[in-house]
């Protein structure tokens, strides 16, 4: 059984056929799915699918790096009583995105910094979101971290040195379907030595669809691929990478 750590079910993309999409999930041995809400509408369609599918469907919610720039304390007030109510089982995703810059970088270091204390006090996971901003999402969570931080660098494309800093932080890594992308080399050599206890996948849909389905719209059910792109450099079965990781984040995000 699969978990899909980090999908976006509340986009466009998935407006007209949801329930199929989830039928396919479940057709795939999936158990759950953490769904990522970024502002108001998709936090309240994602309660919404949440109530539907109980105990399949969770969400997570916090401000995207790119969208950093419209960052108002009612969010932060949000997350609390959302976190009160018991209706969310993590902050984020929150990070650092240089590759877009869609908000100013200080606004984006400033609202990461936020976040991380925010996931802290609440006692929940951070998902954390680097894209070519490694060196200053370390920083920042270093700075940031008062011991209490658990959390998961998502959406994983760095090496090694990365993987390690972030291990060490006590943080977990994913890995989505870039993983199996051709070029991939460098991130599937990550893959290989990271501990099993230490990784997640996800889909990230509908964006970053594997190989297989490569430039189509990703969705949960692709998460298989992930895991077997995992087992393949590891050497073990699937079903290994599959209990691991789904125990891994039935622990991180408590459900
Ligand atoms: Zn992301
Ligand atoms: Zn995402």
């Amino acid at each position: 059984m699969f978990i899909d750590t980090h999908a976006h079910l509340t986009f466009p993309e998935f407006k007209i056929d949801l329930p199929e999409i989830i039928k396919r999930a479940k057709e795939a041995n999936l158990e759950a799915i953490i769904n990522i809400a970024l502002d108001d509408e998709a936090l309240a369609n994602s309660l919404k699918i949440a109530q539907e599918y109980p105990g399949y469907v969770f969400t997570a919610y916090g401000l995207h790096p790119h969208d950093a720039s419209t960052w108002k304390d009612e969010i932060a007030d949000k997350i609390r009583s959302l976190a009160a109510e018991k209706k969310i089982v993590a902050v984020g995703e929150m990070g650092l995105d240089y590759h877009y810059k869609l908000s100013p970088l200080e606004k984006q270091k400033e609202v990461f910094g936020k976040s991380l204390r925010l996931a802290q006090e609440l006692d929940l996971p951070a998902v954390i979101h680097s894209r070519e901003a490694a060196k200053d999402t370390m920083l920042l969570i270093h700075e940031e971290n008062q011991g209490k931080l658990k959390g998961v660098l998502h959406c994983f494309g760095g090496d090694m040195d990365l993987a390690k800093e972030a291990l060490d932080m006590g943080l977990l890594i994913s890995f989505t379907g870039n993983i199996t992308f051709p070029k991939a080399h460098q991130v599937r050599a990550a893959a290989k030595e990271i501990p099993l206890d230490r990784i997640m996948i996800e889909t990230d849909c509908p964006f970053l669809a594997p190989q297989a389905f490569r430039g189509k719209r990703n969705e949960p059910a692709y998460v298989v691929k992930v895991a077997e792109q995992i087992a393949a450099v590891k050497g073990i079965s699937i079903e290994e990478v599959a209990a691991q990781t789904t125990k891994n984040a039935r622990n991180l995000f408590k459900i």
